[in-house]
């Protein structure tokens, strides 16, 4: 496969665990760009700036250098050469990370980023904005939904926190996060929509396997 696929779709909807065996299925690498943003806002927290202060977070922006790894099989973060996979999944760093990725300055540097990763195909990407903006020509577009228990269900698992704080929390990162990207609404001509609570994940992946070989 040398071609792109496109992810959409809200925390919890399964959409990592989609993206990275659909990347293993086609032999093609994985793109996390949620943990780009994740590792932009740990640096913000760790200088001590205020995630809702522009020109601090800008500041901080310019001495952060990311290598994303793309084996979907081992895919991890390097911030200025350190290693931050569970730094970066804290309930500080999900707690600001809404308001790190709505400052123009950071998605400008990220989507460059991210289509220069694209540009050389075989890779499947996922996140909020990839099928609209970062891209829209993507072979395969996909908006992956799920139930709001589904979703709450499946990150109080990741994170050991109940169900009902989860979906607090959760709904409130999804409001804040639907001003910067319109991914909710993303269902567009040639978007593909599957609901994860429905079809199971396994299925899903089935589904999308079959859709890059049409
Ligand atoms: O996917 P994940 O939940 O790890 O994303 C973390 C956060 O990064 C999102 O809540 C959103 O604020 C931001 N994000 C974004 N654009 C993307 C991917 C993630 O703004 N393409």
């Amino acid at each position: 496969f040398t071609g792109v696929v496109a992810v959409d779709g809200p925390s919890g909807s399964g959409k990592s665990t989609v993206s990275r065996r659909l990347a293993a299925a086609l032999g093609a690498r994985y793109l996390d760009t949620g943990a780009m943003y994740r590792a932009v806002t740990l640096a913000v927290l760790r200088a001590g700036v205020d995630p809702s202060d522009t020109d601090g977070v800008l500041s901080v922006l310019y001495g952060v250098d990311l290598q994303m790894g793309t084996d979907p099989a081992q895919p991890g973060v390097r911030l200025n050469g350190e290693s931050v996979d569970r730094q970066i999944r804290t309930e500080q760093v999900t707690g600001a990370v809404s308001a790190v990725s709505s400052v123009p300055g950071v998605r400008t540097v990220m989507i460059a980023q991210q289509r220069a990763i694209a540009a050389t195909g075989g890779i499947v990407i996922e996140g909020r904005d990839i099928t609209t903006v970062v891209a829209p020509d993507a072979d395969v577009r996909v908006l992956l939904t799920a139930s709001a228990a589904a979703r709450a269900a499946r990150r109080g698992g990741e994170t050991g926190t109940n169900a009902a704080e989860q979906q607090r929390a959760m709904r409130r990162r999804d409001e804040l996060d639907s001003r910067t990207s319109s991914f909710l609404s993303a269902a567009d001509e040639g978007v593909l929509v599957l609901d994860s609570t429905e079809l199971g994940i396994d299925e899903v992946v089935d589904q999308l396997v079959h859709a890059v070989h049409v």
